[in-house]
């Protein structure tokens, strides 16, 4: 089923993308046109998603967390407002303990749960069992909690407690060999795979030319992103995204698309998969950065995505933001859309050409804004910007580890203003594309604008189908 529909999404995009190139040969365009009845089989499927994942209502509310841990046992309390249906199971690499719940409501502070920083007197002997723990909600409808373990774990009991009119969920791990651990890991890593079916977002109408944005707020739900000084990544980046939304949508020149409306988990592939069927103009993933060794390192770089880093600093972000999905224990093998397709090449190459022309205008608009960092515009393999048909970046805010990012990031009239310039940047960009497409079409000299990659020519499309 989901290859059926990887596959129908191929096409779809074959098709849009036929139409953009407009010079491909029509021995081509013949591969294509067989699968052009099954689009409409996607709308369907599509319509069934929606209605499938209706946002639900919280069905308890957390309103406290505890955690007791020493280097044998670990006790997690969480007082709940209702009992809720629970089901606990460990993961391995990284090594995690996993509590699924219906969707509740988690009114706490975004920090608890965090590992401890060992204090000054703290000796260095036995790690805590447990170092940390997270939550949030997974999909419409699911919440998770994610206990990251610093030693095998085995679940003692994950159980709800009733102490009067209290009602507690209360898990306790103990240490476990390591042979162990993986036994419990592996039988549930085949249930875990596919378990996620995230909320499809409103899909903007067909029925306009105006091109649609994919704006993309990383991380949500269990997934935090980056903590600092209890500034929250997930939380920037969604603001930040929502404000950006505003001002395109007030422009009436774009449809707008989140990957993510609200405070919930997105697997990465899934995030690349809701760009791809919105048949996205561009997609701008939104994050904000943290170098906890490196507090004088400050501004905001956008990303592009490459086999090879521009430089390791950037491979190290591309690594760590890449970990999305094991953060939360969602399987995220199953993204590749690894075609051997002399059209999907052309595309791809297109697409890379398209993103780097957009990352170029976005850092020129953004030192308007300010704050910029020293080295702007990289490139490293992001799993969210692999789709090969919606020209995709990657924009790092800034770092929350840097006193004055910091400042900027959580200021209602910095992201006021850098929205502002973000949003003509992405009018600057649209215009210039028209521009040079138009010129194109006219069989003039290509905007200067436009990428170093074109469209093949006769020639070169003969020699590759002979390959
Ligand atoms: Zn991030």
């Amino acid at each position: 089923m989901t290859q059926q529909r990887i596959a129908k999404n191929q096409d779809a995009a074959l098709l849009s993308v036929t139409a953009r190139i407009g010079m491909v040969m029509a021995t081509l365009l013949f591969c294509t046109s067989a699968s052009a009845a099954e689009t409409h089989g996607l709308i369907g499927a599509r319509a069934a998603h929606v209605a499938a994942s209706t946002p639900q209502a919280p069905v308890a509310e957390v309103t406290a967390a505890r955690l007791e841990v020493s280097p044998e046992n670990a006790k997690l309390t969480f007082d709940l407002s209702h009992a809720v249906e629970t089901s606990a199971f460990v993961l391995a690499d990284p090594d995690r303990v996993i509590v699924d719940l219906p969707q509740v409501d988690f009114s706490l502070d975004p920090d608890t749960g965090k590992a401890a920083v060992p204090g000054r007197h703290a000796k260095k002997t036995v790690a805590a069992l447990v170092g940390s723990f997270r939550f949030g909600l997974l999909s419409a409808g699911r919440s998770r909690i994610v206990v990251d373990l610093q030693a095998p774990a085995r679940i003692v009991r994950s159980s709800i407690e009733r102490d009067g009119d209290k009602v507690r969920l209360v898990v306790e791990l103990a240490k476990t060999d390591r042979a162990a651990f993986r036994l419990a890991a592996q039988s549930r890593t085949m249930q875990v795979a596919s378990v996620v079916v995230p909320a499809m977002p409103a899909l903007a109408t067909a029925a306009t030319s105006k091109p649609t944005i994919v704006l993309d707020p990383g991380h949500g739900g269990p997934d935090t992103g980056a903590i600092v000084n209890g500034i929250v990544e997930k939380v920037i980046a969604l603001e930040f995204a929502q404000t950006l939304a505003k001002k395109l949508e007030a422009s009436g020149s774009f449809n707008v698309v989140m990957t993510r409306p609200d405070d919930v988990f997105i697997p990465l592939s899934e995030r690349v998969r809701i760009a791809r069927s919105a048949n996205a103009a561009l997609m701008i993933s939104i994050h904000a950065d943290t170098l906890a060794e490196a507090g004088d390192v400050s501004g905001a770089t956008v990303y592009t995505v490459s086999d090879k880093a521009s430089d390791a600093a950037a491979a190290k972000v591309a690594a760590k933001e890449n970990e999305a999905d094991s953060t939360v224990g969602v399987d995220g093998q199953a993204d590749a859309v690894d075609v051997s397709d002399i059209l999907f090449d052309l595309t791809r190459q297109e697409t890379r050409a398209y993103s780097h022309v957009f990352a170029r205008t976005l850092v020129n608009y953004w030192k308007v804004a300010g704050r910029l960092n020293k080295n702007p515009q990289r490139a490293a393999g992001f799993r969210v910007l692999k789709a090969p048909d919606v020209p995709s970046v990657l924009l790092e805010l800034g770092y929350l580890s840097n006193t004055n990012d910091a400042a900027a990031l959580t200021s209602e009239e910095w992201r006021d203003k850098a929205t502002s310039r973000m949003a003509e940047a992405i009018e600057s960009y649209f215009a210039d594309r028209h521009g040079a497409e138009k010129a194109q079409a006219g069989a003039t000299i290509p905007d200067v604008a436009m990428p170093p990659a074109r469209p093949m020519t006769q020639a070169s499309a003969a020699t590759a189908v002979q390959r």
